[in-house]
């Protein structure tokens, strides 16, 4: 394949920074997260960001079906191209919002659950983490490159400062585990920092399951709100609907002292919290 610098170049397009458009430019790496992701000829798999087809080709050579989702026109285009330079014909482009995409519909149109891929726009990373974890009933497992720094927040442990709304979200329902780390050099452009691949397999049985998972979401966003306040004044200035009574009363169900931080909470004291918050407020839960 091209590299990127000659597609673009070829196709007048400049790379968009808006979009986190850097294209892996070194074959290995491609063909590294392929081997990792232990894919069989019946998977099918939803690609994330498909950008020129640095990953989409030599995963089409290993799967069934690849689902290509990509925001920019103009590289769905030069996609669409390549492929056909390529004889490849089980991919499906589609030009659209990854979160605005119904995973849920798409792995129903193959009947079974979707392997999720992909080099992520790194702008939207955290946004895509929990649209695959709201969407996680229709996913296998999910392989996906992303920032250094992003990758150490997700596996933080409690107590320290990476440890923060999205550790204990995809810590809640997942086990994380590192396969690779990227030079940024091996990416045109090339980004200002070092990328990390991780796998995220999403857990059938939870540990520690809360009553209500949209819940769990809007208290642990509370909580780290005001990570530097101590948990009861961060609760009590956030949107959560509560008073100081209240916040008092569920910290004290849920055996939490308030003055600690957020970061000093682990996944199953947010679960406590949460479940406490549900037995006075039961209508957190609707929408
Ligand atoms: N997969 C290609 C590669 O590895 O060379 C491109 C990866 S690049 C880091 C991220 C890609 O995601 C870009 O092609 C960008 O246009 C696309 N993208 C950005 N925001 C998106 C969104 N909201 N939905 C779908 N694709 C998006």
């Amino acid at each position: 394949m091209p590299s990127p610098k000659a597609l673009l170049n070829a196709a007048k397009i400049r790379a968009s920074k808006e979009l986190g458009q850097n294209f892996l430019s070194d074959p290995s790496s491609a063909e590294l997260i392929v081997r990792k992701s232990s894919l069989s000829p019946e998977d099918v798999v939803l690609e994330i960001g498909a950008g020129l087809g640095a990953l989409t080709i030599p995963l089409s050579r290993s799967v069934k079906k690849v689902y290509a989702v990509e925001k920019d026109r103009r590289l769905a285009t030069v996609l669409n191209g390549e492929l056909i330079k390529n004889d490849i014909y089980n991919v499906e482009i589609f030009h659209q919002d990854i979160l605005k995409t119904d995973m849920t519909a798409l792995s129903a149109l193959d009947k079974g659950k979707i392997i999720v891929i992909g080099n992520l726009p790194y702008n939207i990373s955290s946004q895509i983490l929990i649209h695959l974890v709201k969407s996680r009933e229709a996913i296998e497992r999910t392989i996906i490159m992303l920032q250094k720094e992003l990758a150490h927040r997700i596996a933080a442990p409690s107590g320290g400062r990476n440890y923060g709304r999205l550790s204990v979200i995809i810590q809640y329902c997942s086990q994380v585990k590192t396969i690779a780390d990227i030079k940024a050099s091996q990416f045109f452009p090339r980004p200002k920092v070092d990328s990390r691949i991780l796998e995220i397999h999403f857990m059938k049985t939870l540990p520690f399951p809360v009553a209500n998972e949209k819940t769990l979401f809007q208290v642990v966003a509370a909580a780290f709100g005001k990570r530097r306040k101590t948990l009861k004044n961060a609760l009590s200035k956030s949107c959560l609907p509560a008073n100081p009574d209240t916040i008092a009363t569920v910290l004290e169900i849920a055996g939490i002292d308030g003055t600690r931080r957020a970061e000093t909470l682990s996944v199953e004291e947010f679960v406590r919290l949460t479940d406490a918050f549900l037995t006075q407020m039961p209508s957190l839960t609707s929408d």
